[in-house]
């Protein structure tokens, strides 16, 4: 097939397009929002929202294969585009990621090992879970959460109402605090043959809940970084999964931590535009082609930086920085905390 859907038109789908046009495909963007980044460099975009069976099945009926750019897709959309066209990760990979709860009991049943956590609907679920946990200790809710969106930090119980209402009635978790040193991601991928490749890890700094910067190499021994490879490829033949995977690592003492994966490209992947030979959007790409993966080794150290809200205001002196690249995601509004670019700082490899 020559025609690829994703599910989603933010930066990730505009990135993911790009990559998928240099290796001769086009894409198909379904987007409930107005001119979606994505939208500017698809070939078609579709403007709906996912409750429209009629348009999801045109968008369905346009595409050889359906992707997406991010993980809460509502279920009964993706019933109904499953019914007629492939999804790529499988359901299983979104359900998995798509609550907290689902991720951390899947994760700590093929062996690897998380925060501890407990389920949260009431106040009495939640002394009871930091009466076992303890605190420090943070509540998130079990859905829809992003860049530290529906979580709330709790230094001492006293803290437990305010941290429960903060979660709106939603369902929550509640996660043991983790003293970590420092964090780290892995982005690996893998194909409809099986075969996977991961890219080097990167350490991540997050500023406001927001990731600021990765950095690569990270700050890791050769076993941790194996270790890290090694929790991705566990991962990811667990779920059976084709495409490229994100998985957040918290690094203790005590070893690695897996904080939450993500089952699509990733922020803290953006580095391999610059790094690698084949980055993280055209290896999504491939996997869910068909293809063979490409190579993913990394050529130069890199420190990517987010162009967060008024972060685009320094553009002018960025575009002048030697051995920086620049990628704008063509939003025209520069709002705080909105994603607008990132640079890809490099350096040769060390
Ligand atoms: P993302 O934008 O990466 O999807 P998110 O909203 O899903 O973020 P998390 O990754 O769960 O949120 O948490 C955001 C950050 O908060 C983490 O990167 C880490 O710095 C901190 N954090 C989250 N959970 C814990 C924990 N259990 N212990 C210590 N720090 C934590
Ligand atoms: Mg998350
Ligand atoms: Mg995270």
């Amino acid at each position: 097939g020559s025609v690829i859907g994703i599910l989603g038109g933010g930066q990730l789908g505009r990135m993911l397009s790009v990559a998928a046009a240099r290796l001769g495909y086009r894409c198909h963007i379904y987007e409930p929002a107005a001119n979606p980044p994505a939208g500017q460099v698809a070939e078609k975009t579709f403007t709906a929202p996912y409750e429209d069976a009629a348009a999801l099945a045109d968008f369905a009926a346009g595409v050889d294969v359906i992707t997406y750019e991010f993980e809460n897709v509502p279920t009964a959309a993706l019933d109904l585009l499953e019914a007629a066209r492939p999804i790529r990760p499988n359901r299983r990979a979104l359900a998995v990621s798509q609550d907290r709860i689902a991720e951390k009991t899947f994760l700590s049943g093929i062996g690897l090992r998380t925060a501890p956590f407990a389920p949260v609907n009431d106040l009495a679920d939640l002394d009871a879970a930091l009466a076992r946990i303890g605190a420090p200790a943070i509540l998130k809710t079990t859905r829809l959460g992003y860049d530290g969106k529906g979580q709330a930090r709790i230094k001492a119980a006293g803290d437990a109402p305010g941290a429960l209402a903060a979660m709106q009635g939603a369902s929550a978790v509640l996660e043991g605090f983790v003293t970590f040193s420092h964090e780290v991601s892995v982005i690996a991928a893998r194909g409809v043959d099986g075969s996977v490749a991961a890219y080097d890890p990167g350490e991540n700094v997050h500023r406001d809940g927001i990731l600021a910067t990765t950095t690569v190499p990270a700050r890791l021994t050769a076993a941790q970084q194996q270790d890290a490879v090694l929790i991705a490829a566990r991962i990811l033949n667990a779920l059976d999964y084709v495409g490229v995977l994100g998985v957040e690592l918290f690094v203790t003492p005590q070893g690695l931590l897996v904080n939450e994966i993500a089952p699509r490209v990733h922020n803290s992947g953006h580095w391999t535009q610059n790094g690698c030979a084949v980055d993280q959007f055209e290896q999504h790409i491939r996997a869910v082609a068909g293809l063979p993966l490409g190579d993913g080794g990394r050529y130069a150290d890199v420190v990517m930086e987010n162009l967060i809200g008024e972060d685009v205001d320094r553009l002018p002196d960025l575009l002048r920085e030697a051995r920086t690249a620049v990628h704008l995601y063509g939003k025209a509004e520069a709002r705080p905390g909105r994603k607008m670019g990132h640079v890809n700082r490099i350096r040769p490899r060390s």
